[in-house]
């Protein structure tokens, strides 16, 4: 659970007098047991950043992660294990997070070993599993990062996930790296995994296409925020806030919405985190943006079955019954 979630870093200057980045600015979530919820938006809107925060490797500014209700870096500081082994990161280029002098093996047997989770003699048997659960074979024990395709490496890096039995996996853009035949593949695989084992995924993504199939839950940000928060079923049929309907007004498989459809594309860059605009945060590029967007800065409200961080939501819902 992310509680009212605030990350903002210094980036400094060679001549002094760094500069604020404000990546989260209040997010609040719960995942539940065994759902995938996912978090979509452009990039720089702070899904990588939610993603490191919600697995420990982030300490938030303010605001806190919580995993049954204690507090991750209380837990991190007395017993880390607990933490680790509960909750699992899986990173779009697995080249980058796999130790490329170390096997296969010695890889995906670290997590086994760190947790004594299994007797040594034991471990290159488990080792095996693990590899025949993501759909590699034991010949891959003994080879490294580099003799593998892309695909295979990202099942390499789910297996080590794995390994610890966690029960939540962040998967930040875990296919955007991937030819799109091999993506299908590892969100099946993620798919079955999750029903053999209940474990619970938060799944950063930049592709709404992508997330409505493998989703319980979207959630759509927009500069640190999250803008709009729902049952994927609903956000599938129409979304409500302005942001959201302009950046999936070109998706082709939401396109029948009449609401989306006439939504005109996102004009304009997003603004600088180092320097987000007041009241709204998209006020700068919201079509419908009145006089008190500018100032006042809406919360995430009840509106049409989903939660919206929208002044005019109401309004923007009732578009679509009258289209
Ligand atoms: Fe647009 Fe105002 Fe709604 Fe923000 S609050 S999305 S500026 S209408
Ligand atoms: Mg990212």
């Amino acid at each position: 659970e992310a509680r009212n979630l605030v990350k903002e870093y210094r980036v400094g200057s060679a001549f002094g007098g760094g500069r604020t980045v404000f990546a989260l600015s209040g997010v609040d979530l719960a995942v539940k047991p065994g759902e995938t919820l996912a978090v979509v938006g452009e990039s720089g809107c702070g899904k990588s950043t939610l993603a490191r925060c919600l697995t420990g490797l982030h300490e938030p500014t303010s605001g806190h992660v919580l995993l049954d209700g204690a507090d991750a870096q209380a837990l991190l500081s007395s017993d880390a294990g607990r933490f680790r082994r509960a909750v699992q990161i899986v990173f779009q280029d697995p080249y980058a997070s796999l130790n490329p002098r170390r096997t296969i093996g010695q890889s995906i047997g670290d997590g086994l070993r760190l947790h004594k989770l299994c007797a040594r003699s034991e471990r290159r048997a488990r080792v095996g599993e693990l590899l025949s659960r993501v759909g590699l074979s034991d010949d891959h024990i003994d080879r490294y990062p580099h003799e593998l395709s892309g695909g295979q490496r990202q099942r390499v890096a789910i297996a080590r996930a794995l390994a610890v039995s966690p029960r939540l996996i962040v998967c930040d853009e875990p296919v955007s790296a991937l030819d799109v035949s091999v993506q299908a593949q590892i969100i099946n695989l993620l798919n079955d995994l999750q029903e053999q084992s209940g474990v619970a995924y938060v799944f950063i993504s930049h592709n709404l296409a992508l997330v409505r199939h493998i989703s319980d839950r979207i959630a759509v940000m927009y500069l640190g925020q999250i803008v709009e928060i729902g049952d994927a079923a609903a956000l599938g049929q129409t979304l409500v806030h302005p942001y959201s309907r302009a950046l999936f007004s070109a998706s082709p498989e939401i396109g029948r919405d009449r609401a989306l459809a006439r939504a005109k594309p996102l004009e304009g860059d997003v603004p600088s985190p180092l320097d987000p605009p007041s009241g709204c945060r998209f006020h700068t590029r919201c079509p419908f943006a009145q006089e008190r967007c500018t100032t006042e800065m809406p919360s995430l409200r009840q509106v049409a079955g989903r939660e919206v961080r929208c002044h005019r939501a109401e309004e923007m819902a009732g578009t679509q019954l009258a289209a």
